[in-house]
């Protein structure tokens, strides 16, 4: 998606910098919220975001609109399981999660079952820090 307005409604925006580090965006402070434009906007960006900011809001051209949770997250986030197939760094395993309910959102590791509810997610599980991906 192109030309994507995003609202927060917190001043507290290092985890969604750190979620934009490598996207083209315009921030802007205001008193009571955050503005975000962005130049392409993922719809995994636009739900990393989401999973951070229960009440932000999304627009393009002023029409607001949800993003959309697919069934299946894959090689979205890492498992915040250090046991999990997935955080071994050896293992080229692609980290998946079924999502088993959109809001508020639960997700679970389709490796080692764990449920991964909102207040669990980070933004450093979200960066894929130990996503190495060989294909
Ligand atoms: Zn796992």
């Amino acid at each position: 998606m192109e030309n994507v307005t995003v609202v927060l409604h917190t001043q507290k925006i290092e985890p969604v910098l750190k979620l934009l580090e490598n996207s083209e965006a315009t921030i802007q402070k205001k008193q009571q919220e955050v503005r975000i434009t962005l130049k392409q906007a993922p719809n995994e960006l636009l739900l990393k975001i989401l999973l951070l900011y229960e009440d932000a809001k999304f627009y393009v051209d002023s029409e607001e609109f949800t993003p959309e949770f697919p069934g299946v997250l894959s090689g979205f986030m890492n498992c915040p399981n250090a046991n999990c197939v997935t955080s071994q760094p050896r293992e080229p395993v692609k980290p998946e999660f079924v999502v088993v309910r959109k809001s508020p959102p639960l997700l679970q590791c389709s490796y080692c079952g764990r449920y991964v509810p909102k207040e669990a997610i980070t933004p450093e599980l979200l960066t894929l820090k130990r996503f190495v991906p060989p294909w």
